[in-house]
């Protein structure tokens, strides 16, 4: 049973240079965004607050003068035709219901007009219409106004008799002789036209949800865009609770119903009443937001221009560090072409190439001095036997036609054993210059091993070779060596493809060419075969 499998450790990923300068500068980018809205949010909503809160304020009190002095205006009216009526001595009641008439029309004041006696009866009215004249009022508010018997403003009520949210304001009749008469009764209905509209318009809620609104002195809605709220009681309102107070200003409160709301505040000296101008927070939020998406549009323009930087910047970062790993790679594996290397922009990346490319450099030389080396024998400076060896097996492959030419120095056991092994040396030497001398351009020419050499003749044929064999045979001969005696050598040759199809066929061949030729009286070339 075969023992239990170690997992191998997964390799780890590898961050590339310009992934992690990009997350870098997108962390910095987010940290530095996130602070610059985190400040700007902060500053820009108490800034809108405050903005917000100082309009609706002024808002607020230029409405509440407005009111100041309509509110004036409709008591110097009633005071006027009070005085008028009171000092008209006896006149026809239809007279003064077209007084009244004109009185209501001519200003636009009231939704309608009532002369009231002391115990409560109307008199007259206005508009004519009304159908009140005649008839006894009660209610709180008349009772209440009637035991006064002065200047009198109404909290808004709803009427008995007809069912209608208004309020009233009045004013007592008193005759030369300081003898109470009566009211006279202007009212504003607040759920029809009136005057209030006139002056501020349709009362609506702009499409920002700011409005505003009207309260009574006893913080009761006067005057409000949505008109089922009107003569609510809105006293819980913080706002309002000011405005009873008799203060002006602004906050931010929630309102009656929950929402929170910006609010400017108001109040009319003349009558009590407060302006208030309301604006929802809710609305800064969504200005808020608008603010911030334009930051985050006008950072996220440069964001992509300064990402495509970096993301050029760190290409061109870890481009020579490729390069240089890929010919690092190399080195030893193949013969490799230095690429041209210019100086780089960054310092580190200079520094490291030029120290690569001189270790490079230092080490293909080596390389080709081992290289060479192992070719090379060390005696003769021939190509060695595995050299040979290569050759052969690479002409083969490639069915290059050759011959080979097998050398062997005759008796050289003799040359050794007499002269010396410097001497033998010597003469080899000498061999291998005869043979260098006798080669043409892409013949090989290797010392085998002792006193043995091989020629390679690439597309010769075995008599050809036989010729240049010969040649050698007797140049060295005739060759003169530091010896009292000739050295000869004899040759065997064999060709590729006729006499063997692989290496040691065809050297096999040669040796016994060789081997006829030691056996036949050396100082003589074989041909295999023949
Ligand atoms: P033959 O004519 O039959 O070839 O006789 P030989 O003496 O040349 O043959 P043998 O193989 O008996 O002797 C070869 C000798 O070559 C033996 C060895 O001492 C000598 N030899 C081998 N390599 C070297 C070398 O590198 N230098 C020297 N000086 N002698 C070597
Ligand atoms: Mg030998
Ligand atoms: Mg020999």
């Amino acid at each position: 049973m075969p023992g239990p499998v170690r997992a191998e450790p997964r390799p780890r990923k590898k961050l590339s240079l310009t992934l992690l300068l990009m997350a870098l500068v997108t962390l910095v980018f987010l940290l530095t965004t996130t602070i610059l809205l985190i400040g700007s949010y902060q500053s820009k909503k108490k800034s809108l607050i405050e903005t917000t809160l100082n309009l609706n304020y002024t808002n607020a009190e230029r409405m509440s003068k407005t009111v100041d002095s309509l509110f004036l205006s409709m008591r110097s009216s009633l005071i006027f035709s009070a005085d008028q009526i009171a000092n008209l001595g006896a006149v026809p009641p239809a007279n003064i219901d077209a007084y009244l008439e004109l009185t209501r029309n001519s200003s636009n004041y009231f939704n309608s007009i009532v002369l009231m006696d002391s115990g409560g009866k109307v008199l007259n009215n206005s508009p004519s219409d009304l159908g009140m004249a005649g008839r006894h009022l009660s209610s709180q508010t008349i009772n209440e106004m009637l035991r006064l018997k002065n200047s009198y403003l109404s909290a808004p009520f709803i009427a008995p008799s007809t069912g209608r949210m208004l309020f009233l304001m009045s004013e007592p009749l008193y005759n030369k002789d300081r003898y109470y008469q009566g009211q006279l009764v202007g009212t504003v209905y607040l759920q029809d036209y009136n005057i209030l509209n006139m002056i501020f318009g349709n009362n609506e809620i702009d499409e920002s949800g700011s409005y505003y609104y009207i309260v009574s002195r006893e913080g009761r809605l006067l005057y409000h865009p949505d008109i089922s709220r009107l003569n609510d009681d809105v006293t819980s309102n913080r706002v309002v609770a000011q405005l009873m107070q008799g203060k002006s200003g602004s906050m931010q409160a929630v309102n009656t119903q929950g929402v929170s709301m910006l609010a400017g505040y108001s109040a009319v000296p003349s009558n009590g009443w407060g302006v208030v101008v309301v604006s929802p927070a809710a609305g800064i939020q969504q200005q808020l937001q608008v603010h911030l998406n334009k930051i985050l549009a006008y950072t996220l323009i440069p964001f992509a221009v300064l990402l495509f930087c970096v993301f050029v910047l760190a290409h061109q970062l870890a481009k020579p560090f490729v390069v240089l790993a890929d010919l690092v790679n190399k080195i030893g594996r193949e013969k490799v072409e230095l690429p041209e290397l210019k100086p780089h922009w960054n310092r580190e990346v200079d520094l490291l190439t030029t120290a690569v490319l001189l270790a490079w450099k230092d080490i293909q030389k080596q390389t080709d001095q081992l290289t060479q080396e192992a070719r090379t024998d060390l005696l003769t400076g021939l190509t060695n036997r595995r050299a040979l060896d290569n050759s052969i097996s690479q002409w083969i492959a490639a069915r290059v036609p050759f011959s080979v030419i097998v050398l062997d120095v005759d008796k050289f056991k003799f040359v050794n054993d007499t002269y010396g092994h410097l001497a033998g040396d010597e003469v080899l030497r000498r061999v291998a210059d005869i043979l260098v001398s006798n080669i043409r351009p892409g013949d090989v020419c290797a010392r085998y091993g002792g006193e043995e050499f091989v020629l390679l003749l690439p597309r010769t044929k075995a008599e050809n070779a036989y010729i240049v064999a010969e040649r050698i045979r007797k140049t060295l001969e005739l060759t003169e060596v530091p010896l009292p005696m000739k050295v000869t050598s004899s040759q065997g040759i064999a060709h590729y493809p006729t006499h063997g199809k692989t290496r040691e066929e065809l050297l096999g061949r040669a040796d016994e060419a060789l081997y006829t030729a030691k056996h036949t009286g050396r100082n003589r070339t074989v041909i295999y075969g023949e």
